[in-house]
């Protein structure tokens, strides 16, 4: 699932990239090639008007030859040393006449003639790219009209240079748009992994949960179905004759109760609803309180119950929660101590905060366990799992202990006891 949601979202993100390069390399090359070609036609206008001028100052041939127009303009060094332009011109009078033409080895001026005479007669300006036979051509016509009549100057250039420039530009944004897009993918491949990591973790964990807390609770009803079985079989049988069965189905009830309480509890954790509900307290009251009644449990098991507090030491903090992570602690340790003595500690640090220490002499933590102890359903013990116990005290109290920002940490030997330190 999380595969191809990873390739739906890279995909998603490829569609994007492309687009995005497309528009940008399509933005770049158009607008140069629009701010090239704008630099040009200003160029070729103004240098119609220089050959214009030109023709105007060459009056005085003019007349001498008493031709229709200035041949003595011909092949012109000023003319040519002055040229600014790369470019082949060709001049027309108002009957649409050539009468003065620099050209290239490939001349294009009967091609582009009808473009002068539209000109002309249109009494305006054309800039024109065009195709002639192999090559593709930018044409400027200008029109002039003056006392000597109307004319027309145009100035034209062949492209074929620009055109092969042009196609590198377009190679190199190709080329560019492409590789980039491709090394942008992989990096954001590499990315959406990382980003959905913990979105797979959390769903990975919720579904062990989900499989684990089926499991757990599957348990205690088939306990009770069996237990109810045999009841039910007896038909001749009293309660007080079943009481045994009944007795361990009702046990099992409890356990379940339990359970589905925590479950609830470490739910409401999962979608963020553990709201806290801040009230000042004195902590002292609350432990004794707690321990009033785990002391009678430990005095029954015959551990030796010692309370160490400091006068009303107290917290702002979520009462309830912080009550029941106390209980945790406490029930856990009277629980899994059969000799010796549970120790409840209570005492500010030289650091000024409060320090709440469980301490036991009980069956202790393997170390391969100690890290693992705050997970849900982990029990280090499998096999002593029926004593009551869920796995998931301590998950909660880990749990309650970060929402108020406590730190709560175990050390432990097998054999020697364990000792829990709640830090606030
Ligand atoms: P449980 O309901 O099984 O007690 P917890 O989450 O409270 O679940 O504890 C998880 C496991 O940690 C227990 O099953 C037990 O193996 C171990 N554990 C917790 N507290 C102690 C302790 N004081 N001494 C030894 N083992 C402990």
């Amino acid at each position: 699932m999380f595969k191809r949601l990873h390739f739906r979202l890279t995909a998603f993100m490829g569609i994007i990239l492309i687009l995005f390069m497309a528009f940008i390399a399509t933005g770049i090359y158009n607008f140069t090639r629009i701010v090239f070609e704008n630099g040009n036609r200003e160029m070729m206008k103004s240098e119609a008007l220089r050959i214009y001028a030109y023709r105007n100052s060459s009056q005085f041939d003019f007349r001498v030859n008493g031709n229709t127009v200035f041949q003595r303009i011909g092949p012109s060094v000023a003319l040519m040393g002055n040229q600014k332009l790369d470019a082949c011109y060709v001049i027309y009078n108002d009957k649409y006449e050539r009468v003065y033409a620099v050209e290239d080895e490939i001349k294009i001026s009967d091609e582009i003639q009808p473009l002068a005479v539209e000109s002309i007669k249109g009494k305006k300006d054309s800039y024109v790219l065009q195709k002639i036979g192999r090559f593709n051509y930018r044409i400027y016509t200008r029109y002039f009209e003056d006392d000597k009549g109307s004319s027309a100057v145009q100035v034209y250039q062949n492209t074929v240079n620009e055109d092969i420039l042009w196609s590198f530009l377009r190679t190199v944004l190709y080329v560019t748009g492409w590789s980039g897009t491709a090394i942008l993918l992989i990096i954001s491949y590499l990315f959406t992994g990382q980003a959905l990591k913990p979105v797979r973790d959390a769903w990975i964990r919720q579904k062990e949960f989900v499989a684990d807390a089926s499991h757990e609770l599957r348990t205690p009803l088939t306990v009770i179905q069996t237990n109810l079985d045999v009841v039910l079989s007896d038909e001749e049988g009293t309660v007080v004759e079943n009481e045994m069965w009944l007795d361990n189905a009702y046990s099992e009830t409890k356990v379940m109760a339990r359970l589905i309480d925590q479950l609830l509890i470490l739910a409401k954790a999962d979608a963020n609803e553990g709201k806290l509900d801040i009230s000042e307290f004195s902590l002292t009251e609350v432990i004794e309180n707690v321990c009033q009644n785990m002391g009678i449990i430990a005095n029954k098991k015959g551990l030796d119950f010692q309370l160490n507090l400091e006068d009303n030491i107290k917290i702002k903090a979520d009462y309830d929660k912080v009550r029941r992570l106390i209980v945790i602690l406490v029930d856990n340790a009277v629980k899994y101590t059969e000799k010796g003595k549970v120790t409840v500690s209570l005492f500010t640090d030289k650091n000024k905060r409060k320090v709440f220490i469980v301490e036991d002499t009980g069956i202790g933590i393997a170390k391969n366990d100690l890290s693992r102890i705050f997970d849900r359903f982990y029990r280090a013990d499998k096999a002593r799992h029926r004593e009551g116990g869920t796995g998931l005290g301590l998950s909660i109290a880990k749990w309650i202990a970060d929402i108020h920002k406590y730190t709560l940490t175990v050390e432990s030997t097998v054999n020697v006891g364990s000792k829990f330190t709640l830090k606030m």
